[in-house]
Formats: C-alpha cells, structure tokens, sequence
C-alpha cells in the first residue's frame, strides 16, 4: 500500500466514526421526543403530592399541585362531587385544603384534579382515629339554650367566608396560656342515646376568668357578637378570617377588645375568657373552620401548614 493513500483512508475511517455519532445523536433526539410526548398524555402531565402522608379523620388534608405546563388557572379538585378552592401557591403551583371530621368513615377518598388540558386520579386513604365519649344526661323537661335567628345567621356567613390572601405564616400559637381542657372530636350520648351528629367542633382552654384570648395566627376580624345583641349560645364572640377558606371562632369570652375588619398579627389580643353565652363556666372555646367544616386545630399547631 502506497503511503500516500494512509492520510485518505485515516479520513474516510473518521467519516463513518462522524457518521455513526451523528446518528447516534438522531437517535437520542428521537427518543427523547417520544419519552417527552408520554409525558404529555393526559393525566401524566399534572402533578400532585398530599401532606400529611398518613391521615387520620378530624385532620386536613393539603394537596399541592403542580399543573400542566404552561397552565396558569387553578385546577379543579373534586372529593367525591365536592369541589374544593384552589389557591396560587409559589412561583407556579397550587393548593387545596380538604377537610376531614370525626363525622366520617375512615378509608379511601378519590381525588380528581383537572386542569382542563389534564385530569390526574388519585387516592388518600384517611385512617380511623378514637374520639373521646362523653356521656350527658338533662334531667326531663329540662332543654338547653337555643341559639336565636341572628346569631345562626351571622355564624353561618362568617364560616363560609373564603377569601383569596393568605394571611396566616407557619404554625398557630395556642390562643390561651391555659390548658385544654376538651379536645377536639368528643362524641357524645344524650340521656344514652349517640348523637350521630354531634362532635366537639373545637379545642376548650380553661383558663382563669378574664385572662387574654390572642389571635393564633394573622386575620382579619370577621365576626364581633355580643350576648346581649342576640348570641345567647356563642356568647361574646370573635370570628378571625386567616384567609383562603380557613376561619378562626372564639367564644364565650367576658370581653371583647376588637372591631370588625381590623387586621391582626399571631398573638394580637382579642379578647379575655369568661363564661358568656351556652356555658357552664369559664373557658375559651375555639373551633378551626376549612372550607366551612370543623377540623383538628392541634394539627394547625404543630404543623407549619403553607
Ligand atoms: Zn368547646
């Protein structure tokens, strides 16, 4: 072989080398092109992640999506035919927060997410949790109070109230320096009979007449009643509004030290305890609200829930 033809087939022999990589990186355009195109069919394209992980009944549950690329609209969560508000979370995710109470049966929960481009099908199984009894009996003929017209009224408007800022920041403080002394969820009988729908709606702190009732996270005043304006069960009442669909009430308070719309920082205070209202002695009782239903506030507590 002539010297000379070395340095030609040295270049023809890295032609087919160029060739062979160049194909190679078609190859992997290719199969990238494919993987991306799986990655868009509907239901792989939104995503979504549950906290807490495990659940139990009284507990919220906090669903975190991430939509469609490009989608800017909030998604669609349905449990069951329920729909619950979504809310921009971040730079470009959303959030949902689903209420569970002690009124429910443990077990599956089908969530569907959609965001118009995609629909994404999900299950949270939500575990059983042992509510504490209580057993009360009235002697006959004897009825409690009966809250009146306007306090029904003005409590009902104030749950559903869903506002779009948030205004809570990491866990709630507890909103009394006493300790609790009912939790939240107690079941009860009534002369021996269950009430099927009766479950402590809230946390009740004793703590000494007239001691400060504060705000446990930011809000705005919402709700201010009075006893002696017709809240003959709630007694002097404050309703926070944290934001988002999620509300704070206080009630049976001695007095009251704030005005409706004011806005209030964690541990602002709002109020003393007393025993004003359907009550038999002094406490503060404070029910969380999510979206219009009762939930556990010690989860709210121990939980930064953002
Ligand atoms: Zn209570």
């Amino acid at each position: 072989m002539p010297n000379s033809e070395l340095p030609f087939m040295k270049t023809a022999a890295k032609l087919v080398l160029f060739r062979n990589w160049q194909y190679a990186l078609l190859g992997a355009i290719a199969l990238t092109i494919i993987l991306w195109s799986a990655v868009k069919v509907p239901g792989l394209a939104l995503g979504a992640k549950f906290t807490p992980a495990n659940p139990r009944l009284g507990e919220t549950l906090v669903v975190n999506i991430t939509p469609s690329p490009g989608k800017t609209t909030p998604p669609i969560v349905k449990v069951g035919s329920k729909t619950y508000p979504a809310f921009g979370f971040g730079a470009d995710r959303f959030r949902v927060m689903i209420p569970t109470t002690p009124l429910e049966k443990p077990g599956d929960r089908d969530v569907t997410i959609t965001d118009n481009i995609s629909t994404t099908k999900l299950k949270i199984t939500v575990a059983d949790r042992k509510f504490p009894i209580q057993r009360i009996n009235f002697s006959p003929g004897k009825s409690g109070i009966e809250a009146t017209e306007l306090e029904l009224k003005q409590v009902a408007a104030f749950k559903a109230i869903v506002s779009n800022d948030k205004l809570w920041d990491g866990k709630f403080i507890a909103p009394n320096q006493g300790r609790t002394s009912s939790p939240y969820g107690v079941r009860r009988y009534y002369n021996g009979e269950f009430a099927t729908d009766y479950y402590h709606r809230g946390l009740d702190y004793a703590g000494g007449y007239g001691s400060p009732v504060v705000a446990p996270a930011g809000g705005k005043v919402a709700l201010v009643g009075y006893e002696k304006k017709g809240f003959r069960v709630h007694g002097n009442v404050v309703g926070v509004d944290h934001g988002q669909g999620v509300v704070s009430i206080f009630m049976h308070m001695s007095k009251i030290t704030v005005e409706a719309g004011q806005m209030l920082d964690a541990g602002d205070q709002i109020g003393s305890i007393g025993s004003t209202g359907s009550s038999t002695g002094p406490h503060l009782h404070w029910g969380l609200y999510v979206n219009g239903v009762s939930v556990d506030p010690v989860q709210w507590r121990s939980q930064s829930i953002d």
